[in-house]
């Protein structure tokens, strides 16, 4: 049996002074995001994500943070408002200020957060990337520096799913992030060794 993580799932919609802003993520797209994700991490690594709550909601972001998509302080709003439950929760909004908000910081709060995007692969990939990140998994390319003799090890962080950059269709784990994962405070929530 895989380790399974309960995984709610909040569409959130901004509101600029009165007006909602579009929201292309629907229920079920987010629900097929979460499978494949769930997916993905099982094949790799042995834990599932499984779907539990869905829920919309509108929001109107606070002063000191932008208001036509989530920054960084919006993320920070959201992820007070919208705490995780036993498990995860997932954060999915119409579009983001930058790529990856929260990131490696997100362990501690449960919650990530989720830009739309039309594509199934990439966009299931990189919520399993976020995943990597609640389970405890910092970027496999962390400890990039600069110079020769690194063109091996660039290859490899390249098929890591915890790369930083753009994540590959077949995107791997290491034996090491399994062990990683498997041990991270929320899959021992959820009977992890
Ligand atoms: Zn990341």
């Amino acid at each position: 049996m895989p380790i399974q993580i309960p995984a709610d799932l909040t569409i959130v919609t901004l509101r600029d002074s009165g007006r909602e802003l579009p929201q292309r993520f629907t229920e079920a797209y987010a629900r097929t995001l979460l499978q494949r994700a769930s997916e993905l991490l099982q094949a790799r690594a042995d834990i599932a994500f499984r779907a539990g709550t869905c829920e919309r909601v509108v929001e109107e972001m606070p002063a000191g943070t932008r208001s036509d998509v989530v920054d960084d302080a919006g993320y920070h709003f959201l992820s007070a408002a919208h705490r995780a439950g036993s498990g995860v929760r997932v954060l999915l909004v119409d579009r983001v200020s930058r790529p990856e908000l929260g990131g490696e910081s997100v362990a501690q709060t449960r919650v990530c957060l989720v830009p739309y995007g039309a594509d199934v692969g990439s966009t299931s990939r990189f919520l399993a990337h976020e995943f990597g990140h609640l389970l405890g998994l910092d970027h496999a390319d962390a400890a990039r520096r600069e110079g020769p003799g690194q063109e091996r090890q660039a290859a490899a962080w390249m098929r890591n799913l915890m790369n930083s950059g753009a994540l590959h269709p077949d995107a791997e784990l290491t034996p090491d992030q399994v062990r990683q994962a498997r041990s991270s405070d929320l899959a021992r929530r959820f009977g992890g060794p």
